[in-house]
């Protein structure tokens, strides 16, 4: 008989997650088995639960793509992982490693790239089957929980803060002070350029405050381009979007500065419309970003080894997923809920 592990499963878009019982895999030749220390609840788990996006996953699916945990088990052939390292299965699951943008460093969008807690089982489970080759290699200074927001939040706003070419000392406007935002602002800290967020929750902005926002704006409270361009003297240099609203992208680009970046990663379903005399005038570029590579991963890792950018997290238990979801997207999680399934 196959041992059974404890899983939280989506088995209807939008109907509550199903607590239950579902067989641990095991690892085939190529594949490792991790045992799940502590998964994070990301805001796309809230979109893979409802079905929110084109590409949808089949169901039933586990969702989680913030799993930390040790290896426990390894399949055949398997040499560059060993049974006891630490790792995390990030939302880039897999990929070719040989397509044109796999060979250029880009796996990110690989055709063949799969997705944890989406195409593949994720972590909102006791075990999780990974690829050795793309996991995470979570560095010994850092607890499981903390690192489990960075193998997601983490490496997404580091690689879109990159993406806005913004320079040390030039602004960037950080749109959506939650789960990803309030990483954005310490990697954006910490990378030397001045930031302002912008979020239409004001304890969330009086967070953004504590950790190192030079200024904030309350989306809800008039026009918040208007606010950014005067405090910024003419917009900031790049912008990067974390809200998952659609009025948000329309504000971000009108915060951009003439010939900056507008980077936009938060996915609510739908279309933005752009203002096209204002962006071809102003010589603005607006660019989409998906999660990091796995280079990405390493940096961003090691931002949070170093001390230098830490996960404001609240651990929960994974029977509380229904409440963490349903709070998710009500705007009531502070900055990241933790799934502990150490206890
Ligand atoms: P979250 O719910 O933790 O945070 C979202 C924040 O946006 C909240 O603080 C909320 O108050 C704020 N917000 C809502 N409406 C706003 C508005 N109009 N203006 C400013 N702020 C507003 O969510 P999260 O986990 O940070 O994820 C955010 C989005 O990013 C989701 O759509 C998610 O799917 C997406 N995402 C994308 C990638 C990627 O690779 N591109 C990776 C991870 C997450
Ligand atoms: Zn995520
Ligand atoms: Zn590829």
């Amino acid at each position: 008989m196959k041992r059974k592990m404890q899983a939280a499963v989506v088995e209807q878009f939008g109907k509550p997650l199903v607590l239950r019982e579902w067989d641990i895999p095991s690892p085939e030749a190529g594949q490792i088995l991790v045992k799940t220390e502590a998964c994070g609840v990301c805001h796309t788990d809230v979109h893979a639960w409802h079905g929110d996006w084109p590409l949808k996953p089949t169901l039933p699916f586990i969702p989680g793509h913030e799993g930390i945990g040790m290896v426990a088990a390894v399949g055949s052939g398997v040499t560059i992982v060993k049974e006891g390292d630490r790792v995390g299965v990030p939302w880039l699951y897999s990929a070719c490693g040989r397509c044109e943008y796999c060979l250029s460093a880009w796996e990110t969008v690989c055709p063949q790239a799969q997705f944890g807690g989406y195409t593949k089982n994720g972590g909102f489970a006791e075990y999780i089957l990974a690829d050795p080759n793309y996991v995470a290699h979570i560095p010994s200074g850092i607890a499981s929980r903390d690192a489990a927001p960075i193998i997601c939040a983490g490496i997404t706003t580091y690689k879109g803060i990159k993406q806005t070419e913004a320079k040390p000392g030039e602004w960037i406007a950080i749109s959506g002070a939650g789960g990803l935002g309030h990483l954005a602002i310490q990697y954006a800290k910490v990378m030397g350029l001045q930031v302002c967020a912008i979020d239409i929750d004001d304890g969330k902005l009086a967070h953004a405050k504590r950790l190192g926002a030079d200024f904030v704006v309350n989306a809800k409270v008039g026009d918040p381009a208007a606010a950014v361009k005067k405090e910024t003297g003419g917009g900031a240099h790049g912008v990067l979007i974390t809200a998952p609203s659609l009025i948000a992208f329309k504000q971000g680009v009108g915060m951009t500065r003439k010939r900056g970046t507008c980077v936009l990663v938060g996915l609510p379903p739908g279309e933005f419309p752009v203002p096209l005399f204002d962006v071809v005038a102003n010589c603005i570029t607006i660019r989409g970003s998906f999660v990091g590579t796995r280079q990405d991963m390493a940096e961003a890792l090691a931002f949070a080894a170093e001390g230098k950018v830490k996960a404001d997290i609240e651990l929960q238990p994974l029977s509380a997923i229904n409440q963490v979801l349903d709070r998710l997207e009500h705007g009531d999680v502070a900055s990241r809920v933790v799934l502990d399934l150490e206890n």
